[in-house]
């Protein structure tokens, strides 16, 4: 795999390379759009390009592409979980669901994660490497071609920790919003961390209008350091601190992901310390029957235990909904479906 890697250019970057090939500066406008408007994946599916030229092109550049593996729809509401294969063998996830404005990617920004929390099974499997932006971008790209549809908003919620690929991810976000290409904004987006505080903030000064998404799941430091190992390096007020000033700033609702963990997290006591934790932060709380996965043992907690969690959050004011479950029929968690494939099950 030699070559530039053409589809994490920008597009003034792309010009300075046509420009050293000495080709004509329109060039790069026209490969810009076949790569991000069209998701090619080949230089030889540029036909306003001549032969000679796109042998040129291939030799100079590589594009990197995700190849469906193993693709599942689920029968209950046609939510689409992909096994994409890279173009160095490695795996990952993206889940594709349909709301009544549009079509959500959902898409992994590391093979692995560092994060190790307890519950996860891209934490478990341990971190192998980064994704480019490339790798991201084309994982809206395949989706997209092989349902023939067009994605209108992304979340950052698959395998790996966003924060942890800052610079790759800030990429990514510039390149997918650029209206020279797939152009979705980004109130569009929703971007998930476990709680990088530092990267909170470096992300806050950039001034965009992501949404931020903050996986909670506990209202303390005892119960967080428990499950989450990222909490011992930033604990839970300085992570809140970082959200209220996220809120503030933008103006945006930050989301809190709270996974019912039976026995665990998910008590009266639990719900009331959360709500005295974040009153007063602008924002939404989402909770999460947790997903079983078979390196652990923990277990979702039971619809008595999840409503009387929700009713003492909503009675102190605060928004709080269930997630809606999609794809509950295909192991849309991400993580899962490619350990359970390393394991030789699918
Ligand atoms: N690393 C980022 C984004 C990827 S994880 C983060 O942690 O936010 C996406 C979401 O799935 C997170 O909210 C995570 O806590 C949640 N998650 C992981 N394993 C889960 C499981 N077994 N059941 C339910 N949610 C899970
Ligand atoms: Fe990584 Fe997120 Fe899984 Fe934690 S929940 S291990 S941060 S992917």
């Amino acid at each position: 795999m030699s070559g530039i890697d053409v589809k994490s250019l920008y597009l003034t970057e792309l010009k300075s390379e046509i420009v050293n090939l000495n080709l004509q500066t329109f060039r790069a406008q026209q490969i810009y759009q076949w790569l991000h408007v069209n998701g090619a994946s080949s230089f030889d599916q540029m036909t306003n390009i001549s032969k000679q030229l796109r042998d040129t092109l291939s030799n100079y550049f590589h594009i990197f592409n995700c190849e469906i593996e193993k693709k599942f729809v689920s029968q209950i509401d046609g939510t689409v979980k992909y096994l994409y294969r890279l173009n160095d063998g490695e795996y990952i996830e993206a889940v594709l669901m349909k709301y009544k404005y549009g079509y959500t990617l959902c898409i992994s920004t590391q093979v692995g994660c560092k994060m190790g929390c307890e519950f996860c099974a891209s934490g478990k499997g341990g971190f192998v490497r980064n994704l480019t932006p490339s790798e991201m971008l084309s994982q809206i790209h395949t989706a997209q071609n092989d349902m023939n549809v067009r994605v209108s908003h992304i979340v950052l919620m698959g395998m790996g920790e966003p924060l942890d690929n800052y610079k790759n991810v800030l990429k990514f976000l510039k390149l997918v919003s650029d209206s020279n290409g797939l152009n979705i904004g980004m109130r569009n987006i929703t971007i998930s961390t476990s709680g990088l505080v530092d990267r909170i903030y470096d992300l806050l000064s950039e001034n965009l209008q992501l949404t931020l998404s903050v996986s909670l799941h506990a209202p303390n430091d005892r119960i967080r350091n428990s499950i989450m190992p990222i909490n011992r390096k930033y604990p839970i007020d300085d992570l809140l601190s970082a959200c209220r000033r996220y809120a503030q700033i933008t103006s945006r609702r930050v989301s809190f992901e709270y996974a019912m963990i039976n026995g665990l997290n998910d008590s009266a006591e639990d719900a009331k310390e959360l709500s005295q934790k974040i009153e007063g932060i602008h924002c939404h709380v989402n909770l999460i029957p947790i997903n079983n996965i078979k390196e652990n043992n923990f277990r979702k907690s039971s619809t008595e235990r999840l409503k009387k969690f929700l009713s003492v959050i909503r009675s102190n004011g605060i928004n709080v909904t269930v997630r809606r479950s999609l794809g509950s029929d295909i192991d849309a968690s991400c993580g899962q479906l490619r350990s359970r494939h390393q394991k030789g099950e699918v």
